[in-house]
């Protein structure tokens, strides 16, 4: 492993960086402490920092030389709504909110190669360090797209990193074409009429009727998705009735989809409403569907993972870069981006060994080992496809 020795001098540094990060988690478009500390220490590695879009976004810029090449970098700031278990010193000092997605490593890696780029000035370019908000569901990506982020700060070529639990230490992973799920949710309203429990026939039982739906939206992917397509429909909650006694008129179904492709979205969620229509209909009740669509899938850009996959090979070793890795039912909303420009999106494992815990887990931590491995990718990226000139 080749770590960038620069960067490995300063390991325990970022590693102060990330547990104070840790500790003051911040969720979407709130992240008003970590943008602060983000663009102050930009600026004390002498770097142009522009704020302000998508509210807490921080975007560094940093030119050296005549070269007009411009490459971006993103990381996400922000937490999420849970409460953490872990009773180490940097635990979460903000009850109900956590990292437990690994934002602040990501923050910390992309502020290491920042710092050793300002420093080391090894290359002939543009660099845009982009620091984005809320990531785990406000969509930051999106809006900071929308604002102008790539009018304003153009760039070539656009890269993220995500860290993977479960995964060797020192790790990448990634592949050309999609990698990561589209993701909607639905809401399903299903009226009948109440009732008194001990006279059912004066009612329409909407709570029978909800639980033919749920059992009924389990066939969708089995059988309105073609085998050699990855979807999944999970119904995430149901809501109705407050008495014994009662049947109810209202039951609320709710739930989440994941799928690659547009089309097969746009399939299920016909299919979602066409099976509650019609079974709620044949039980004499109604049912009323509201799809909202989230996260595009997120797509790689085959070039552009080459020279991901290549910037990590030359970290951690060709052996340990796998560039036909397993795809993930996750979503992110790096997607816009990449949408928006050509570019990769690339994992780092986060430690398989005992205890590895999976994200949005409470007792999730990322792991501090990776945080120099992450940033001389960043850095090397930059340096191979913005070499100096000589
Ligand atoms: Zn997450
Ligand atoms: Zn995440």
């Amino acid at each position: 492993m080749t770590v960038i020795p620069e960067i490995a001098a300063f390991h325990a540094e970022l590693t102060q960086w990330r547990r104070d990060l840790h500790a003051h988690p911040e969720t979407a478009f709130e992240e008003n402490r970590t943008a602060d500390l983000v663009a102050e220490r930009l600026e004390s590695f002498g770097i142009a920092v522009h704020r302000g879009l998508a509210r807490t976004g921080v975007v560094g810029t940093l030119r050296v030389g005549r070269g007009n090449g411009a490459i971006g970098l993103r990381a996400d700031m922000d937490a999420l709504r849970i409460h953490e278990k872990n009773d180490f010193a940097h635990r979460s000092r903000h009850d109900g909110k956590m990292h437990a997605c690994g934002h602040d490593g990501h923050t910390t890696m992309l502020l290491g190669a920042a710092r050793y780029l300002a420093s080391s000035r090894n290359f002939d370019g543009i660099v845009h360090f982009i620091f984005q908000p809320a990531e785990e569901g406000g969509g930051g990506g999106r809006v900071m797209v929308e604002e102008g982020l790539f009018a304003k700060f153009p760039v070539d070529a656009v890269y993220g990193l995500h860290n993977a639990p479960r995964y060797p230490v020192g790790h990448f992973f990634t592949r050309p074409g999609p990698v990561m799920a589209a993701c909607a949710n639905f809401d399903l309203a299903i009226s009948g009429r109440g009732a008194h429990a001990a006279r059912p026939e004066s009612g329409v039982d909407a709570v029978l009727a909800s639980a033919h739906v749920v059992a009924a939206l389990q066939s969708i992917v089995a059988r309105n998705v073609s085998p050699f397509e990855t979807a999944v429909v999970s119904t995430t909650q149901i809501h109705g009735g407050e008495a014994y006694n009662i049947i109810p008129e209202d039951v609320v179904i709710r739930g989440n989809v994941r799928a690659y492709k547009t089309q097969i979205m746009r399939r299920i969620e016909e299919r979602i409403r066409g099976l509650a229509e019609g079974i709620c209909a044949g039980f004499g009740a109604r049912a009323k569907l509201a799809f909202q669509d989230l996260y595009p899938p997120l797509v790689n850009h085959a070039k552009e993972t080459e020279i991901a996959c290549d910037a990590a090979a030359a970290v951690v070793g060709a052996d340990n870069v796998d560039r036909n890795g397993p795809p993930r039912m996750a979503s992110e909303d790096f997607s816009y981006m990449l949408e928006a420009r050509p570019g990769a999106f690339v994992f780092l494992g986060n430690g398989d060994g005992e205890g590895s815990c999976d994200v949005h887990n409470p007792n999730y931590d990322f792991n501090d080992q990776i945080l120099p491995i992450g940033a001389s990718f960043f850095a090397r990226l930059i340096e191979i496809n913005l070499p100096k000139r000589r």
